[in-house]
């Protein structure tokens, strides 16, 4: 049984085939899929596809890209979308000092304020980082010991930079791009992490793991990353999923009447 702990089921690239996706991520032996809306044109949509389907669960935040829309209103709609019962999760929130489509400022502030908001509402946070070690390392520093936990997704960064955000209490997320020939930082990371911090994602519809680089990425892909994952480490696949299911479900389906096995 996989989990796959970071997708984007609500855009626009799952318009056409959507529950045809979903239905096949369960056939394919998904048990949890995670859809992580990023703006605010996208919160119906993550509640309408987590209520029509038993497995899949929701997060909402701002994305780094757009910190610049995160205001006092935007704020108080989130709050109300955070009452849904399966939305398990605040984020992605973050830097994103690669692609900088907001300014660093706005992209800081917005990240602080929603660190804030979702210790406020008890929710674990979804963070997205990227060419923003040392500032993202600073303010979960300094923030992390009035939260509720949470995951480094798209895990990006050296060894040196995963032992400080674990030892914050945070989990890793290895997402498909473990699976490429120049991934050798980020095998040193998969080698390092313990048991029960590790998770794997796809991050869909992006970031498609080899060899299908080039299309679409969908949930059930998370299967090969587990697998390169699990060849890394030196363990059994099966046992390795297992331990990323109990991992999910410790972090985010704490409060949620999941079924018993
Ligand atoms: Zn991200
Ligand atoms: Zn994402």
């Amino acid at each position: 049984m996989f989990v796959d702990s970071h997708c984007h089921l609500e855009m626009e690239s799952f318009s056409q085939d959507r529950e045809q996706v979903i239905t096949k991520s369960i056939d394919e032996g998904l048990k949890y899929i995670l859809t992580v809306g990023t703006e605010e044109r996208y919160f119906e949509k993550v509640a309408e596809i987590m209520n029509t389907n038993p497995m899949v669960y929701g997060a909402i935040g701002i994305h780094p890209h757009n910190s610049t829309d995160f205001n006092k209103n935007v704020a108080e709609t989130i709050r109300t979308c955070l009452k849904q019962k399966k939305i398990v999760g605040y984020g992605e929130i973050g830097l994103d000092f690669f692609k900088n489509y907001s300014p660093r400022d706005a992209q800081i502030k917005a990240f602080r304020e929603q660190l804030s908001l979702a210790a406020d509402e008890g929710l674990p946070v979804i963070i997205h980082s990227r060419n923003a070690r040392t500032e993202t390392l600073q303010i979960l520093g300094e923030t992390y010991r009035n939260g509720n936990g949470g995951v480094i997704h798209c895990y990006s960064y050296d060894l040196e930079t995963a032992k400080r955000l674990l030892d914050m209490g945070f989990f890793i997320s290895i997402p498909g791009t473990i699976t490429y020939r120049s991934a050798e930082e980020l095998t040193k990371v998969v080698e390092y992490i313990p048991d029960e911090r590790i998770l794997a994602e796809t991050d869909a519809p992006f970031l498609t793991p080899h060899p299908h680089r080039g299309k679409r990425n969908v949930p059930y892909f998370v299967k090969l990353t587990v697998a390169r994952i699990a060849e890394i480490r030196h363990q059994e696949i099966g046992e390795l999923a297992a331990t990323m299911c109990t991992n999910f479900t410790g972090l985010f389906l704490k409060d949620q009447e999941v079924p018993v096995e």
